[in-house]
């Protein structure tokens, strides 16, 4: 096994799995296994209000009878918590992050870019959300299929939340930290995190944490524009469609499945897609109307 690529899929169990987190997952897989390199699996269970009831148990049924096989245990950001207080807590006791209690409603009107309101007002860290300081700088990257993206940190996102009002840790931070503490050397995911991406290399510089490559793929979405995802109700991926769905979400990544694969059992694709994998055949757009894919 080549231990120098490893990858990982890292599903949020607010809903189950769909066509666009089958892409993503199908991509991640075939890129990691395409060079004999390990694939992760980490359950980013970082917000239970959200949380549907055994939509975790359904990810990883779905997973299986989709043929997938991770390498070891699965992890879970909900066993994290330890490590990622203790991180905060250095930020803050730093001067790197602060206290907010501004309320959703003095932040409207600006566009979901933090005024900088509780900046230097020093409060302290309890009862109140912890935003990380940016700097006044550009963050690039280059994207294996989707080309240069670049940010203005200070222009184009400002001052984000590492933890919330009510306790919960922030996405942001947490799969910064899991990347790094799983030795993720290839982020494989969907493009709706595109725009996330400079904020963590802005986290991994200040952490010393080594980037990983990026790779985003198309976003699968609705004829009206809306991704496919749980707000907007995706149906669950059933069981008893799992060829056709791999067949589909090949063609999704661009991998010409040759006819005579249709009726092959979802492993027998999966080992097609990994010994043809091409990453360059992957469409260099953000989104793909799902329809077009039928
Ligand atoms: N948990 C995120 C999601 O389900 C993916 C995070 C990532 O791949 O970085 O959208």
């Amino acid at each position: 096994m080549n231990t120098a690529y490893i990858g990982r899929f890292a599903p949020t169990p607010s809903g189950y799995l769909h066509f666009g987190s089958l892409v993503a997952a199908l991509a991640s897989y075939l890129d990691a296994r395409a060079v004999g390199g390990r694939w992760l699996l980490r359950m980013e269970d970082l917000d239970p209000p959200r949380e549907v009831p055994g939509a975790q148990d359904a990810i990883l049924r779905t997973l299986e009878c989709y043929g997938f096989e991770w390498d070891g245990e699965l992890v879970r950001q909900s066993e994290r918590h330890t490590e990622y207080a203790a991180v905060i807590a250095r930020l803050f006791s730093q001067g790197l992050a602060y206290a907010c209690i501004c309320s959703r409603k003095q932040l409207e009107g600006y566009a979901g870019i933090y005024p900088g309101f509780c900046r230097n007002a020093c409060h302290p860290d309890h009862d109140a959300a912890i935003r990380l300081r940016v700097p006044e700088l550009d963050y690039h990257f280059i994207d294996r299929v989707q080309g240069e993206f670049r940010q203005h940190l200070g222009r184009e996102v400002g001052d984000f939340v590492i933890r919330r009002r009510d306790g919960l840790f922030a996405y942001q931070l947490a799969v910064v930290l899991d990347d790094a503490w799983q030795g993720v050397t290839d982020v494989v995911r969907g493009a709706d995190l595109l725009d996330s991406t400079p904020r963590q290399l802005y986290l991994q510089e200040l952490l010393g944490l080594p980037q990983p490559r990026y790779l985003h793929v198309p976003l699968i979405i609705q004829p009206d524009g809306h991704k496919l995802g749980k707000s907007y109700r995706s149906p669950p991926l059933p069981a008893d469609q799992a060829s056709p769905l791999l067949l589909r979400a090949l063609r999704a990544l661009g991998q010409q499945p040759p006819t005579d694969l249709q009726g092959a059992a979802p492993a027998e694709l999966l080992v097609w897609g990994i010994v043809n994998w091409d990453a360059t055949r992957i469409p260099r757009s953000r989104t793909l109307a799902e329809a077009q894919l039928r």
